[in-house]
């Protein structure tokens, strides 16, 4: 019997993965082994379900097992992938060894977790899945009533559209950050002083350069240490300081492996007939972090999968940042490519290099719906 296509994940690459191949090829045989239940849901949800008034069980838009049914796969939830032998091409789960004829790793990232003092460090939250989420909404709407302060570490794009997420869902919200403003690394400086002052109106307390140092549990709070000796106390420390692509399988396996498992154009690893997409995976020397650069991926691979190898190409994708307080999107400039943000027209920023040429763009509040028009400007 021909051993099936392997898919290690059920996130938003996994998942989509199958749905492209299936598009193309009904019958092959898939497996998809993942550590998690395989309900699938869309992540980015995670972080604007609040005000929308969603439990982490309404975020699960179709559960495993009518996955599983729709799509012809052989579900093992649950279950953990140890290893990998690209030369027998197979796998050892916690369910046993499997034979693949092709393998795909769609094993996501992992919340980066800064060493902290403290007693009360392990109990410091992310959210980089829904049953992160789950354990973060609990401890949200225990104790119904009193108003909560919420510690977030990190005013990158996640923990920002969290502190708008929670400053308009009722709860009290501070942000602590190294860096001089919100989403620093990525905005031109006058839409991130912008975004901190919308959200900044609504109640958001800033505590820019300090990071938190320790956490203690004091009479049922938590009380954050900061790095310029203030004292924070909230009833939830939320960390969103980033993920690290997991190449923890890859890297064993002896792919070739940077920041995130190396992948060619056709999305192939160092190894035969093992491929790789999603957050786990740099593309072209960079990673995409991403719902758009997933789904292109995924549309290749399927196909690739099915029989056709096709390479990805990767269009201009714009990411819209869920801040209802200040709406933006940002298409960044490529990494490395030196230019200087330019205020072209009210709430319009361009990314121009030295030939002046458009690399990047922001837009800002009505400028977004421009993002289509913006995206073509940079593709000619
Ligand atoms: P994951 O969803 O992390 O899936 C990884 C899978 O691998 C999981 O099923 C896991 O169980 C499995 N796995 C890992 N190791 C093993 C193992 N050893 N054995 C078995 N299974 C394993 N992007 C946007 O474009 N727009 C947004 O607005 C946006 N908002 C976001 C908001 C939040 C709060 C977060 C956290 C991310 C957001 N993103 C957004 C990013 C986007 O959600 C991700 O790029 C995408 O969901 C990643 O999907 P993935 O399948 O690569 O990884």
């Amino acid at each position: 019997m021909t051993a099936p296509i392997i898919i290690i994940g059920s996130g938003l690459a996994g998942w989509t993965t199958v749905r492209e191949l299936r598009k193309l090829d009904p019958s092959t045989p898939v497996t998809l082994i993942t550590l998690d239940s395989g309900d699938f849901y869309a992540k980015p949800s995670l972080s604007n379900a609040l005000q929308q008034g969603r439990t982490p069980a309404q975020l699960i838009s179709t559960d495993a097992e009518k996955m599983a049914q729709t799509h012809q796969v052989n579900l093992l939830a649950h279950t953990r992938v140890l290893s990998i032998d690209p030369a027998t091409q197979s796998i050892q789960t916690t369910q046993g060894e499997f034979n693949y004829s092709q393998l795909v790793l769609a094993t996501g990232a992992q919340s980066i977790r800064v060493p902290l003092q403290g007693d009360a460090a392990e109990q410091v939250l992310s959210v980089n899945s829904l049953d992160d989420y789950a354990r973060f909404h609990t401890r949200l709407v225990e104790q119904q009533g009193a108003t909560k302060h919420v510690l977030i570490m990190g005013a990158g794009l996640i923990g920002c559209e969290f502190a708008n997420d929670l400053i308009a869902s009722g709860y009290q919200v501070t942000v602590v950050d190294p860096a001089a403003g919100p989403i620093a690394a990525l905005l031109a400086p006058p839409v991130s002083t912008q975004l901190q002052d919308r959200l900044g109106a609504l109640g958001v307390a800033w505590r820019f350069g300090a990071t938190v140092q320790s956490v203690n549990s004091i009479d049922s709070r938590y009380h954050a240490k900061l790095s310029d000796g203030q004292t924070i106390a909230a009833d939830i420390v939320l960390s969103a300081i980033g993920l690290r692509p997991d190449i923890s399988l890859a890297k064993a396996a002896g792919l070739v492996c940077e920041r995130g498992i190396v992948v060619d154009t056709f999305l192939q690893t160092s190894a035969q007939h093992v491929y790789a997409l999603g957050d786990g995976t740099q593309y072209g020397g960079r990673g995409m972090p991403y719902v758009m650069p997933i789904m292109h991926a995924a549309k290749a691979l399927g196909a690739t999968l099915a029989g056709t190898p096709t390479e990805v190409n990767f269009p201009v994708m714009p990411v819209a940042i869920k801040t209802p307080a200040l709406p933006i999107v940002l298409a960044p400039p490529p990494p490395g490519v030196p230019g200087t943000w330019h205020g072209t027209e009210a709430d319009l920023w361009e990314y121009l290099d030295a030939q002046s040429q458009l690399q990047g763009f922001i837009l800002v509040a009505k400028q977004v719906a421009r993002r289509t028009e913006l995206a073509k400007r940079i593709a000619t």
